[in-house]
C-alpha cells in the first residue's frame, strides 16, 4: 500500500491505494495519533508526508517515511486531479483555501508562491464562532446557506444612491458595511453567517484575481478544505471571479491535492 498524508493547520488528509483504487479520508488535527497508530499497522505500506505538521507525525511513525514540501505536494496532487478529471491547463493559478489562503502560479510545470491572505477557512471558523456560538463546520455551511447576507453587507449601489456608479453596483463596497444600528440586536444566525462566508469568499477571490493578472493567466484552480460540502463559498468564489474576468474551477477532491501529491511521489 502507498499512503500519502497532508497535515495541515486544521486537518490532516490521507490518501492511499487500495486494491488498485485511490482513497480518501480526513481527520481532525488533534486526531494525529489514530492515523500515527493506523500508519504503524500497515505491514508493507511505502509512506510520504507533507504539510505543516508533517514533522510531529513524523515523529510519531515507527517506519521510514519521505517528506516533502507542502507547495511541490500540492503542486503534484493538482496536476493528479486535472489529469484524472481530464482537463489540460497549461498555466494557472492554484488558490488553496485552507487555514489560511496560500496562491501560486503554475507556468511550464513549475509552481511559484506568489502570495496568500490569512483569510482562509480557519476565518470562517473563527469569525462564526465568535459572532454566533455555533463550532460545528457542518452546521455552519448548513445555517449560512439559509441566510442572506443583504442587511449587514454594503454594495456599491447602496452608496450611489440615485446614480449611476462607475463600477458594478453589485459588487460590495463593505462586507459587514452597513448600517448596523438599526438591525444589530435582531440579525439571525444565518444572516451573519452567510455574511461571514462572503467575507471570506470574497477576499480570497479578489487577491486570486489580482495575483492571476500578475502572473498572466486567466484560470484559477481553488482548492482546499474550506470548500468541502460549501456550495455557498463555491458561489460566491465563482461570481466574485467571474465577475472580474476570470475562470474559476474547482477540483474534484481538491481538498485531497497535497495527500495526493505526496503520495506520487512514492509512484515515481
Ligand atoms: P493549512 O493548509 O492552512 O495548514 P489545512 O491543510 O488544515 O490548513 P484545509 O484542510 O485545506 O486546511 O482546510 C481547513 C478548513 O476547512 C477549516 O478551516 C474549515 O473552514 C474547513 N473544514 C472542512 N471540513 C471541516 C471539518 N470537518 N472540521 C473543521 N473544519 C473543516
Ligand atoms: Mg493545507
Amino acid at each position: 500500500m502507498i499512503v500519502g498524508i497532508d497535515a495541515g493547520g486544521t486537518l490532516i488528509k490521507v490518501a492511499y491505494t487500495e486494491n488498485e483504487s485511490l482513497q480518501f479520508i480526513k481527520f481532525p488535527i488533534a486526531e494525529m495519533d489514530r492515523v500515527a497508530s493506523w500508519v504503524n499497522e500497515q505491514s508493507d505500506s511505502k509512506v510520504c508526508v507533507t504539510g505543516g505538521k508533517a514533522g510531529v507525525l513524523l515523529s510519531l511513525l515507527n517506519q521510514e517515511a519521505r517528506e516533502i514540501v507542502e507547495f511541490e505536494a500540492t503542486h503534484l496532487g493538482v496536476k493528479f486531479l486535472l489529469a484524472r478529471m481530464e482537463r489540460q491547463e497549461e498555466s494557472y493559478l492554484v488558490t488553496n483555501v485552507g487555514t489560511g489562503t496560500s496562491i501560486h502560479c503554475i507556468e511550464n510545470d513549475r509552481q511559484e508562491r506568489i502570495g496568500g491572505t490569512g483569510v482562509g477557512g480557519g476565518t470562517l471558523l473563527g469569525l462564526s464562532h465568535l459572532l454566533t456560538g455555533v463550532t460545528d463546520y457542518e452546521e455552519i455551511v448548513r445555517m449560512a446557506s439559509a441566510g442572506s447576507r443583504d442587511r449587514i453587507d454594503l454594495k456599491v449601489k447602496h452608496i450611489y444612491e440615485g446614480k449611476e456608479p462607475p463600477i458594478s453596483g453589485e459588487l460590495t463596497a463593505s462586507n459587514f458595511g452597513n448600517n448596523l444600528f438599526a438591525v444589530a440586536g435582531e440579525l439571525s444566525k444565518e444572516e451573519l453567517l452567510a455574511t461571514v462566508i462572503g467575507l471570506v469568499g470574497e477576499t480570497v477571490s479578489t487577491v486570486s484575481v489580482h495575483a492571476a493578472k500578475q502572473c498572466g493567466c486567466s484560470t484559477i484552480i481553488y482548492i482546499g478544505s474550506s470548500f468541502f460540502h460549501n456550495p455557498l463559498l463555491k458561489e460566491v468564489v465563482t461570481s466574485y471571479t467571474l465577475l472580474r474576468g476570470a475562470t474559476p474551477l474547482f477540483l474534484e477532491n481538491g481538498e485531497f491535492s497535497g495527500a495526493v501529491g505526496a503520495m506520487s511521489l512514492l509512484q515515481e
